[in-house]
């Protein structure tokens, strides 16, 4: 799954959510940190380097 990365606009707090493209899309998503809903968004890829294998 992708790993969603959010900037939170007003407070510059950054945050990050795994989920699928479905739920993504009905959810609306806000700053953790001040509830702003001012949040820009970007996707990362860092999630397959951090992938633990035993
Ligand atoms: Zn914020």
């Amino acid at each position: 799954m992708p790993v969603y990365e959010f900037i939170c606009n007003k407070c510059d707090h950054s945050f990050s959510h795994t989920l699928k493209i479905s739920e993504y899309e009905k959810e609306k998503f806000s700053c953790p940190k001040c509830k702003s809903k001012k949040v820009k968004r970007r996707i990362s890829s860092f999630q397959a380097i951090t992938s633990k294998k035993s």
